[in-house]
């Protein structure tokens, strides 16, 4: 990420905790939604939805496997590396194809994320390869948008008798497989993770010295 800094990673990795890290769980509903909705059409119709079709040729899907089971460890760094991807398609071919929805507008801001994205992607697609996955083929980003303009809330059918419906747009990123990049970043975690003090603030955030603030209030 353009932005990263080495000592917030640092402190993340050696904290037992980090406060203020509220997510609102409206956005994990609405992702485990989507994968229902993927596996739940496979299941009827033995094909992929039609807002998935631009990924090429699917024949179906696997179940994921939760993160306990979707973990290796990288010999190298001494790092575990493990996550649980959102969705694991099965291409004609018998190739893996792995998916992340994000409950997102597609914009400019979330490019600024992509990189991010790309590594987790690409370490799924590792994992992946060495967890009964291979090969992995691709990887893609669905970013699901609520269509909320004027018109579609003009619609009598997004009424029912007990709320209302709403629609979602998907744009598909596909993702570049590089996974020959994690082993770098591994190493650079585990350098990071051993220095026995942080690194220094990154010049010009101003939250270090609000935080340096912070705690000299509540140790008063
Ligand atoms: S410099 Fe900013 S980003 Fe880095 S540790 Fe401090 S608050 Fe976090």
């Amino acid at each position: 990420m353009p932005g990263f800094c080495p000592r917030c990673f640092w402190i993340q990795m050696h904290a037992e905790g980090i406060p203020y890290q509220i997510f609102p769980g409206i956005f994990s509903s609405i992702d485990a939604y989507g994968k229902r909705l993927v596996h739940g059409w496979f299941d009827r119709h033995h094909s992929a939805p039609p807002w998935l079709r631009q990924l090429g040729n699917i024949k179906g899907y696997r179940k994921p496997p939760h993160h306990s089971k979707f973990s290796i460890l990288d010999r190298e760094s001494n790092v575990v590396l493990r996550g649980t991807p959102d969705g694991i398609l099965v291409m004609q071919d018998d190739s893996h194809l792995i998916v992340d929805y994000k409950t997102a507008k597609f914009t400019a801001h979330q490019d600024a994320l992509f990189p991010m994205y790309e590594v987790q992607l690409n370490a799924y697609a590792v994992i992946g390869e060495q967890k009964g996955f291979a090969p992995v083929s691709g990887l893609a980003l669905v970013y699901t948008e609520p269509v909320t303009d004027d018109a579609t809330a003009a619609k009598d059918a997004n009424h029912t008798g007990s709320g209302f419906l709403m629609e979602f747009s998907a744009h598909i990123q596909t993702v570049d497989l590089i996974p020959e990049g994690i082993p770098l970043l591994l190493a650079k975690v585990r350098e990071t993770y051993d220095r026995k003090r942080p690194p220094l603030p990154q010049e010009g955030c101003e939250d270090c010295a609000l935080l340096q603030n912070l705690i000299e209030v509540a140790g008063r």
